[in-house]
């Protein structure tokens, strides 16, 4: 697949072919069926916030789920979801508090290893899911 990846600050996106990393427990592989660059891209190209790189642009994604881990629950095959810079883990204190949006595990769940280049290096992606339950 090709992905639009953000090198260094200033350069222009680097359109490439990457390889998916392998499913793990917790992950959930979603088929975009539309995305976007948002002013949070816009700070990454331009170095004013910084995540490491590479990363896969587009954070803010809609699709259809894939396939699932085997610790994955809530979340299934054919479910239409969308993606975040803020995801959370659904089993933390703010987010059994009902306060998903301050989820102390947030930034560990967006910046999972999710795809590699034919150089090898490995890309993260910035976003994580947030599913939209009932809508099917
Ligand atoms: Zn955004
Ligand atoms: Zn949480």
């Amino acid at each position: 697949m090709k992905a639009a990846l953000f090198l260094e600050p200033g350069a222009p996106l680097s359109l490439e072919a990457v390889e998916l990393l392998p499913l793990r427990a917790n992950d959930v592989r979603v088929r975009i069926t539309a995305t976007s660059l948002c002013h949070t891209d816009v700070a990454i190209r331009s170095g004013e916030q910084t995540y490491g790189t590479p990363i896969v642009m587009g954070h803010e994604a809609c699709g259809v789920v894939e396939a699932v881990g085997a610790a994955v629950q809530g979340i299934q095959v054919d479910d239409r979801v969308i993606s975040s810079t803020a995801p959370s883990c659904g089993h933390c204190e703010n987010c059994t508090g009902g306060r998903p949006h301050v989820c102390v595990l947030s930034g560990s769940v967006r910046s999972v290893p999710r795809a590699r280049r034919t150089n090898g290096d490995i890309a993260t992606g910035l976003f994580g899911l947030c599913p939209i339950h009932g809508w099917r």
